[in-house]
C-alpha cells in the first residue's frame, strides 16, 4: 500500500466519520428541536381539540338539544281550556241538557256569593282562572279561556263548545259552592260518571284528570278535599267532546273558606296545586 492510498483511505474514512458525526448532532438537534415542538403541538393540539371539541360538543348537543327541546315544546303544547264559571248577568234561559236531549237546563246560572267577603262567585272565578293560566302557560301549556271579562254572556254549551273547537286536552271549569249550611266547606270535582250517555269516549280521560288533580290538593294537606261528584246533568260536561271536569274550590257560604279563597296567597297555592295535577294527568 502505497503512503499516497494510505492517506487517501485516511481521508475517505475522516469524511466518512466528519460526515456522520454531523448526520448525528444534525438528527440529535432536530430532535431535540422537535420534542419540545412535538410537545407544543402535542399541548397545542390537545388545547385546541378540547378546544374544538368543546364548542364542537355544545354545538352537537345544543342542536339536538334544541330541537329535541322543540320537540318536546310542540309535544308540550297541549291545550287547557279554562272556563271561569258563571259572568256578571245570568241567562235564564235554556238549552238542552246534552246533545240531543230533550231536558233542558239554564244556560248560565247565577252562582253564589261569598258570605264573609260579599264577592260574587263569577269574580273569584276569573281570579282563579286567570292566577291557573298564568301557572299553565309558564309551564308551556297554551291557555285558552272561555272568557276574560265579567261582561259577557256565554252560555255553559257555548263555553264546552269553545273547548271543542280548541281541540282542549282538558277542559276545566272553575266554580266556588255554596250552601244553606254555612259549616260545611271543602275543595270537590265534578265529573261525568261511566254511564253518563254522551261522555262515553271522553269519561276515563276526565275522572283520570279528576283524581289527578283531587291528589295533589289531598297532597298538600292545607285544604279540605271531598271527592269527586260524579254528575250527569250538566251542560258544561255533556257537550264537551274533550275531557271535562268542574272544579269547585271550596264553599263561599263558609266564611272561613270564603276568606281563605279571597286571599291571594291561599288561592295561588290551591291553584298550584292544581296545576300539579293538571301535570300529572297530561303525563
Ligand atoms: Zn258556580
Amino acid at each position: 500500500m502505497t503512503s499516497k492510498k494510505l492517506l487517501f483511505i485516511l481521508v475517505g474514512l475522516g469524511v466518512l466519520f466528519i460526515s456522520l458525526l454531523v448526520f448525528y448532532i444534525n438528527n440529535k438537534q432536530e430532535a431535540s428541536k422537535e420534542q419540545p415542538m412535538i410537545k407544543k403541538t402535542e399541548q397545542g393540539g390537545q388545547t385546541k381539540n378540547t378546544a374544538e371539541k368543546k364548542p364542537s360538543l355544545v354545538t352537537e348537543q345544543s342542536q339536538p338539544k334544541s330541537q329535541l327541546a322543540k320537540a318536546e315544546a310542540s309535544k308540550k303544547s297541549l291545550v287547557i281550556c279554562i272556563d271561569p264559571g258563571h259572568q256578571r248577568k245570568a241567562d235564564l234561559t235554556t238549552e238542552p241538557v246534552g246533545p240531543g236531549a230533550r231536558t233542558e237546563k239554564i244556560k248560565v246560572t247565577g252562582g253564589t256569593t261569598g258570605v264573609s267577603t260579599g264577592k260574587p262567585e263569577y269574580v273569584l272565578n276569573l281570579e282563579a282562572s286567570l292566577i291557573l293560566g298564568k301557572i299553565l302557560k309558564q309551564r308551556g301549556y297554551e291557555v285558552v279561556y272561555t272568557r276574560t271579562t265579567h261582561d259577557v254572556n256565554l252560555s255553559n254549551i257555548q263555553r264546552a263548545e269553545i273547548a271543542n273547537q280548541h281541540h282542549a286536552d282538558l277542559f276545566i271549569r272553575i266554580h266556588a259552592d255554596g250552601s244553606t249550611n254555612r259549616n260545611i266547606s271543602g275543595f270537590s270535582i265534578l265529573a261525568p260518571s261511566g254511564q253518563n250517555p254522551y261522555t262515553k269516549t271522553t269519561y276515563q280521560d276526565s275522572l283520570w284528570a279528576g283524581q289527578s288533580i283531587l291528589a295533589a290538593v289531598k297532597a298538600s294537606g292545607e285544604t279540605k278535599v271531598n271527592g269527586i261528584s260524579y254528575r250527569d246533568d250538566m251542560s258544561g260536561l255533556n257537550w264537551a267532546k274533550v275531557p271535562a271536569i268542574l272544579i269547585e274550590m271550596g264553599f263561599m257560604t263558609n266564611p272561613q273558606e270564603d276568606q281563605n279563597l279571597s286571599n291571594g296567597d291561599y288561592l295561588t297555592k290551591l291553584m298550584t296545586e292544581v296545576s300539579d295535577g293538571i301535570d300529572v294527568y297530561t303525563k
